[in-house]
């Protein structure tokens, strides 16, 4: 193999985006990918013997919709159409639904008493998305450019730990909290809270929008924009050691377990053992269903949403994600389910239609989820079984064998406490560099951490063009090729 600028393990969308950034200031780019296809948590599957084309990983992409390196990208430019569902999000309870619209004066009306506290809770934040966007989804070592949005963010932050940012009824606090439960750790919490906060506000702005075609659409746009700078991508070729490498510089998308598979005995010890002591969150176990028709939800409006959480109320959510950090295998875990075809509604095909579902375990589980989250999806759907077609299950512990970027199932790469939101992995300046020279790690076990935005490689890519190149400026990311000034570093 000849000796490239860059080599980068794993084709998610970290390992793109850092690709991509890296072929833009002109660098010889390959991608190494272990799976037959690219994309990690992009990747789409034939759903059984079906038509019926399925995102195995991440559905819905508020933070793609938002992120700097996406808007920069400009996916639709790509010819990735976002499209946004009737409903942002929907949480059901016993004694009926309570809605996210996109618009938020259709959310406050549905929230009767708490509405007017909604709208403070949000209505600053959305004036200011951009900020907070960029801040929250920051790599958490730089003054944020919005003053405006640590302000904003910080009391609201500690007002979701202390009071739930005053929303006094069931149903809008169960809203929040439901939003909260994204960060799949403990409830509450100060990470939880910024997540509920990001991902609450960017459903009146940006939304909670579905690629038309699939999530494979992100990564199909990357790795497109990739080839036509001249970078590679080699797919079904698992790099086992970094001597494998001939390359000047190597971004890793893998976490920080994989570093050390990669690297053994190089890493400094003490380096080592700091990536030992990063740990990894509750696990994610997925079912995916043919059904055979829309569900047959007991209030017929949650069938507009996009995203619906099954937690019921809010104590009950924060005793499920708070059984599952401690390692409890409950009966009625928190479940995340998204009937794609009511955003994009060429998933269906003759009437078959995917509906995609997972469930907060504790790590490593290795429980079958279709029970569980058939029983889930039953309380608020009764009848929901009669439209199962097929149904298969990935448990947590089977996650990691499909990825190994989710250890146990973890699909966060690594835990989001208070501590691993900014010193991710590690305690460092640059948590994108490590001591072994030219070795980055680009992956979500990086800040800004989980979820299709790119910015973790966006981030180790522009700080290996810096140290690694000599690059001072950063390469233009939109569809037309230029540079801009702003300085590196
Ligand atoms: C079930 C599920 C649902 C999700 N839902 C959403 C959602 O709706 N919205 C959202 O924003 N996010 C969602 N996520 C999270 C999101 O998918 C991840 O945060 C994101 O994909 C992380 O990107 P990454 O590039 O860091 O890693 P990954 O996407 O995990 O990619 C890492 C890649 O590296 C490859 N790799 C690792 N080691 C090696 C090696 N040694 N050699 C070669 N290749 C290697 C892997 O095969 C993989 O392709 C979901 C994840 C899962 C699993």
């Amino acid at each position: 193999m000849t000796r490239v600028d860059v080599a980068v393990v794993g084709s998610g969308p970290n390992g793109l985006a850092a690709a991509v950034t890296m072929a833009r200031a002109g660098l010889t780019v390959h991608v190494h990918e272990q799976a037959g296809t690219i994309g990690g948590g992009l990747r789409a599957q034939a759903l059984f013997d079906s038509e019926v084309r399925h995102d195995v990983c991440a559905a819905v992409h508020p933070m793609a919709a938002a992120s700097a390196f996406f808007r920069e990208f400009d996916l639709a430019a790509r010819g990735v159409t976002l499209l946004q569902p009737p409903i942002a999000y929907a949480h059901p309870l016993d004694g009926g639904a309570v809605f996210a619209h996109h618009d938020l004066t259709e959310t406050c009306a549905g929230l009767g008493p708490d509405g007017p506290r909604w709208r403070r809770l949000m209505a600053p934040l959305m004036r200011h998305s951009t900020g907070v966007t960029d801040f929250l989804l920051s790599g958490q070592r730089s003054l944020p450019p919005d003053s405006a949005a640590p302000l904003l963010l910080g009391p609201r932050v500690v007002g979701h730990l202390l009071r739930t940012n005053g929303l006094r009824t069931e149903a809008g606090r169960a809203l929040l909290t439901g939003v909260a439960a994204h960060a799949m750790g403990r409830l509450p919490s100060l990470p939880a809270g910024a997540i509920a906060l990001l991902l609450g506000h960017l459903a009146h702005t940006t939304g909670w929008p579905l690629p038309r075609g699939g999530s494979v659409r992100i990564a199909d746009a990357l790795a497109d924009d990739l080839r036509a700078h001249g970078g590679t991508v080699h797919t079904d070729h698992r790099i086992t050691d970094l001597a494998e490498l001939d390359a000047r510089v190597v971004m890793l998308d893998t976490t920080p377990r994989g570093l050390v598979a990669l690297a053994g005995d190089r890493l400094p010890p003490r380096y080592r053992r700091a990536l030992d002591r990063y740990h990894y969150g509750p696990g994610a176990a997925k079912a995916d269903f043919l059904v055979d028709g829309p569900i047959p939800w007991a209030d017929p409006e949650v069938g507009r949403a996009g995203t619906v959480h099954l937690g019921g109320t809010r104590p009950a959510t924060l005793a499920t994600e708070n059984a599952a950090v401690r390692g409890e295998a409950g009966e009625e875990p928190f479940v995340l389910l998204v009937d794609p075809a009511v955003t994009d509604p060429d998933r269906a095909v003759d009437g078959r239609r995917p509906v995609w579902a997972y469930a907060h375990v504790p790590n490593g589980d290795t429980r079958d989820p279709v029970p569980l989250i058939t029983r889930r999806i039953e309380r608020y759907a009764p009848g929901f079984t009669d439209t199962i077609i097929a149904s298969r299950g990935v448990s947590a512990a089977a996650y990691e064998t499909y990825n190994p970027n989710y250890p146990g199932g973890d699909i966060g790469a690594g835990a989001v406490t208070l501590t691993q939101s900014v010193f991710r992995p590690v305690a460092a300046r640059n948590p994108y560099r490590t001591p072994l020279p030219g070795v980055y790690l680009c992956s979500a076990s990086t800040p800004p951490g989980p979820g299709v935005h790119g910015m973790c490689g966006y981030f180790a890519a522009r700080a290996a063009l810096h140290r690694e190149f000599n690059v001072s400026t950063t390469p233009h990311l939109g569809p037309v090729a230029e540079w801009r000034t702003e300085p590196l570093g």
